[in-house]
């Protein structure tokens, strides 16, 4: 029998327990939120893509304390979050061809662009570019608000772990560097977001896949370029997401082709369906979505990843998906935590 999803969040954790709950996502915990950002503290907030960990983008400190909570390298530059255009405008050079993918905002789009002088150095790894989103999610929208800061959001994960779409995984992989999680329930998309690099003029490249897929960035902008991920970090430095090892679990993991067989499956290994599959069942088989849906397994792909990690096995067999629309983001981050 393969295991079924539930969109409920769980706040327990018998690892955690001396880490204060989640803050709810009424308007004292939203207020709470704002006001430590406005301190220059890290806040775990939840957006349509991951959980991310928010700080005062344009306060160095502030920013720097997000790198030391997930021990990120400080090669590795921050996503801006801005609530609208006029505050993306403060942090980054407008471009001609941003009016066309300004169409999929507020969303799970990313945009490069060159940086103004207001945005600190540990941001943007140094570079002359910036990369900023302008989001959906009403909890970060509403923080955005109430705190009038933009905010740098990256993952709230360890660097290079499987991302959190839950604020039970902030929890229990953050919690002890970061009390403040603010708990606004499963993430819609489950992926990070697409990120189009659009800093040198006139030529868009796709940095990174995600929600927003390919297809629908070309529809918007004809020619886009893909860029390849590489197992090189110095090559991977510009766009330091593409590091082909990212995204990992501890759990090997062997990848299968959409709809294919996942082979001999041993003692101690599982395997992870897109959809229902007839002809496997038992307590090693599971499934990301009811029907084979994308988006579905999209969704609940890091948290099935973070419960097997969980279990100790000796592998894990994951179904590929089609390569169309979000299929493609899934597949980049299982192949990248499958890369050894
Ligand atoms: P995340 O890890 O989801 O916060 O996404 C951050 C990723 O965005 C980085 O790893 C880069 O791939 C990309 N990124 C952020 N800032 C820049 C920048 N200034 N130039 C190029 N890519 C960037
Ligand atoms: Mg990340």
């Amino acid at each position: 029998m393969g295991a079924t999803f539930t969109h409920g969040t769980s706040n327990l954790c018998v690892l955690t327990d001396s880490i204060p709950s989640p803050l709810p996502a009424t308007p004292e915990g939203l207020a709470r939120a704002a006001s430590l950002l406005r301190a220059g503290e890290c806040v775990a907030l939840p957006t349509e893509t991951v959980y991310g960990l928010a700080a005062d983008a344009l306060n160095p400190e502030a920013a720097a304390k997000v790198f030391a909570i997930k021990g990120r390298p400080l090669i590795d530059p921050l996503i801006v979050h801005v609530p609208d255009l006029d505050a993306l405008a403060r942090v980054a050079e407008p471009d001609p061809q941003l009016t066309a993918l300004a169409l999929l905002w507020p969303g799970p789009l990313t945009v490069v662009l060159r940086r103004r002088k207001s945005v600190p150095d540990v941001i943007t790894a140094g570079q002359d570019t910036v990369a900023v989103r302008i989001p959906a999610h009403p909890v970060l929208r509403e923080v955005l608000r109430l705190s009038g800061l933009a905010l740098a959001a990256p993952s709230a994960n360890p660097f290079g772990y499987v991302s959190p779409t839950r604020a039970s995984h902030v929890r229990d992989s953050l919690g002890a560097r970061c009390p403040w999680i603010v708990d606004g329930g499963p993430c819609e998309h489950g992926v990070e977001s697409t990120i189009v690099d659009l800093s040198v003029p006139g030529v868009a490249r796709l940095l990174r896949p995600g929600p927003v897929p390919l297809e629908r960035l070309k529809t918007l902008l004809g020619e886009v370029s893909v860029v390849g991920r590489t197992a090189n970090p110095s090559a991977a430095q510009a766009a330091p997401g593409m590091l082909e090892r990212h995204y990992s679990p501890g759990t090997r993991l062997r990848l299968f082709a959409a709809g294919g067989d996942p082979g001999p499956v041993g003692s101690g290994e599982a395997v992870m369906f897109l959809g229902r599959r007839a002809g496997f069942t038992g307590p090693a088989v599971f499934h990301l979505s009811e029907d084979g849906s994308v988006e579905e397994a999209a969704r609940n792909l890091f948290d099935l990843l973070r419960r097997l990690d969980a279990r100790g096995l000796a592998l894990i067999h994951a179904e590929l998906a089609p390569p169309a629309g979000v299929g493609a983001a899934f597949n980049d981050r299982l192949t990248r935590a499958a890369a050894r």
